[in-house]
């Protein structure tokens, strides 16, 4: 509905067509739904992204979305996830459609009020499967913290970008021998999880 209203051409896609299953088929395999959705959403875009010839991707990405990621990945020390902070990503891989968050900097709360203030027809429930993920939680902290102290959040990301170096470099990016989805593995992550549903679910 919104597409129409402003005259863009909706493409959808779904795991059930893509994969053969959906997530609620497999959600329980894993320890948070949110493992599966990841990996098979990042492939899906990607893939989607490609047919459709487009040269960007962009997500909806907001603060609130950036600095819980942020804080994951630095509770972690996995560094690797630091390059993919920040509003733009460069292209690393020729098949890997680099993605664009123009929201990165509002957070959750101004988009949704912006939205309502619009007109536009969105809605707020949150994803059933939520609550499983570490995100949410990180995402309470937060809100407690924000609750607490106005401007927290948006402190955090400046914090984030001032102080870490988020190196471009050219990592060593083949593609998928399966799917030839771009991979830094052979095979990769969405095919060898697939692989596994098949045999966990038949
Ligand atoms: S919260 Fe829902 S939509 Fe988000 S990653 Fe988890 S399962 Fe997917
Ligand atoms: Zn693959």
């Amino acid at each position: 509905m919104n597409a129409s209203k402003l005259g863009i051409e909706l493409v959808e896609g779904s795991f059930k067509q893509e994969y053969g299953f959906t997530l609620d088929q497999v959600s329980g395999l894993y320890q948070s739904a949110c493992i599966p959705c990841g990996v098979f959403r990042r492939q899906l875009l990607n893939k989607m992204s490609n047919d459709l010839g487009v040269d960007k991707l962009a997500t909806g990405h907001n603060l609130d979305d950036e600095i819980q990621s942020f804080l994951m990945s630095f509770a972690k020390a996995d560094f690797r996830r630091f390059s993919k902070f920040g509003p733009k990503l460069d292209r690393i891989h020729p098949n890997l459609i680099p993605r664009i968050k123009p929201l990165w900097k509002l957070s959750e709360k101004d988009v949704g009020m912006w939205a309502v203030m619009n007109n536009v027809d969105v809605h707020f429930a949150e994803c059933p499967y939520s609550h499983t993920s570490l995100r949410s939680k990180v995402k309470n902290y937060l809100n407690q913290l924000e609750g607490k102290r106005k401007g927290t959040k948006l402190s955090i990301l400046e914090s984030f970008s001032k102080t870490f170096k988020f190196e471009k470099k050219e990592i060593n990016i083949g593609q998928c021998k399966l799917c030839n989805e771009p991979s830094s593995l052979n095979i990769c992550k969405a095919c060898e999880m697939v692989e596994d549903i098949k045999n966990r679910i038949k």
